[in-house]
């Protein structure tokens, strides 16, 4: 528990930095809150105060399973605080010194579509709070100047902290692209398949199939590793082309690939194999690089509510090794039905 908990907050700097402002944003605010509180300035301490419980709560919060409300209860926290400093003043009207640390951790925290509208509701705040005149005893006046000056330099702390909240944004997604992409065929690898969009297939009905090219290694021991990329490549383009946007095609180990194909059924996903095989034969570019024709085997078998992915990719292996040993070139399905892939 504590291990996955610490290993959350090291993957996830967001979170991280939610539980450091926290910790820290209590016992600050808990000082400051008691502080005032001797000062007689109640209105202040409580405010303080019950922002330190709120906070707490918060620090539970992350260690839930719902920790991401966490970082959205800091920032909502973070805006009221910004608020409440900047109507009161604080000391000598110095409050509004702290707001820029705030401000900076709660648009950091946030994504960037929910930074931009927190740094809007902030500055249209601010600008009421500041140069709107009022007549509350509790609203501290600022001039002019004081306002204006205060305004733009947190605008432009808000347009710093979205920027870099935008850049790591991209950075993760870059990341994250990579670490699923086969570098030689573009292909995704099959780190791909832990991903819950693919584990969620298990209540849709899919078909996988798993492609494998018949005597590769000859391929490669007679033309050389190069060529044998080539062909890696070429077939995986070949298969790009027939899959539809919404299917996976995965590079599934050397020379053997996996398509999972949504919503189609077995018949459909043969028909597509046979399409694959044929255009993989027929190809002008694979036959010039050596010099015969390329096929494939394909094993075949179904996803549905009873056959979760992994058992389904394990029964289309075994087909597979079927249509090997019954000399390759075929398409072997579940009910171990062989279609010969003719020319
Ligand atoms: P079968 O018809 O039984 O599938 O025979 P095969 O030769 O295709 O299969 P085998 O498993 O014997 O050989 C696969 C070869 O694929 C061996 C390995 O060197 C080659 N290979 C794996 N990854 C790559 C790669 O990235 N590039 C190249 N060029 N070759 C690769
Ligand atoms: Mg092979
Ligand atoms: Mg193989």
């Amino acid at each position: 528990m504590i291990k996955t908990i610490s290993k959350k907050l090291r993957n996830d700097f967001q979170l991280l930095l939610t539980m450091l402002m926290s910790i820290v944003g209590m016992f600050f605010l808990s000082f400051f809150g008691l502080n005032a509180l001797f000062n007689s300035q109640y209105v202040l301490a409580s405010y303080v105060l019950i922002t330190a419980f709120i906070g707490i709560g918060n620090i539970t919060l992350i260690f839930s399973r719902y920790s991401r409300l966490s970082i959205f209860n800091l920032s909502v926290l973070c805006g009221f605080l910004i608020l409440m400093l900047i109507g009161h003043g604080g000391i000598e009207k110095t409050g509004i010194l702290w707001t820029y640390s705030l401000l900076t951790i709660s648009v950091a925290i946030l994504p960037f579509k929910l930074g931009c509208i927190f740094c809007s509701i902030f500055v249209t705040s601010a600008f009421y709070l500041m140069l709107i005149p009022n007549n509350h005893d509790f609203l501290v006046d600022y001039t002019i100047t004081e306002s204006t000056r205060y305004i733009a330099s947190s605008l432009a702390l808000c347009v710093l902290t979205l920027t870099f909240v935008k850049i790591q944004e991209n950075t993760k997604k870059v990341l994250r692209r990579q670490s699923i992409t086969d570098e030689l065929t573009g292909l995704y690898n099959r780190s791909v398949v832990k991903e819950k969009r693919v584990a969620k297939l298990g209540k849709v009905t899919a078909t996988v199939l798993l492609v494998d090219i018949d005597f590769f290694k000859l391929v490669n021991d007679e033309y050389g590793h190069d060529t044998g990329d080539k062909v890696l490549i070429a077939v995986s383009e070949i298969i790009k082309s027939e899959v539809r946007d919404n299917d996976l095609a995965i590079r599934w180990g050397g020379e053997e690939f996996l398509l999972i194909l949504k919503n189609c059924s077995l018949e459909q996903a043969v028909q597509k194999a046979s399409s694959i095989s044929k255009r993989v034969q027929k190809d002008a570019a694979l036959f010039e690089l050596v010099n015969k024709e390329i096929t494939l085997s394909i094993g075949a078998a179904c996803i549905d509510e009873k056959t979760e992915l992994y058992d389904a990719i394990k029964t289309a292996d075994q087909n597979l090794y079927v249509a090997k040993n019954s000399g390759r070139n075929k398409i072997v399905d579940t009910n171990l039905r062989f279609k010969s892939v003719s020319q």
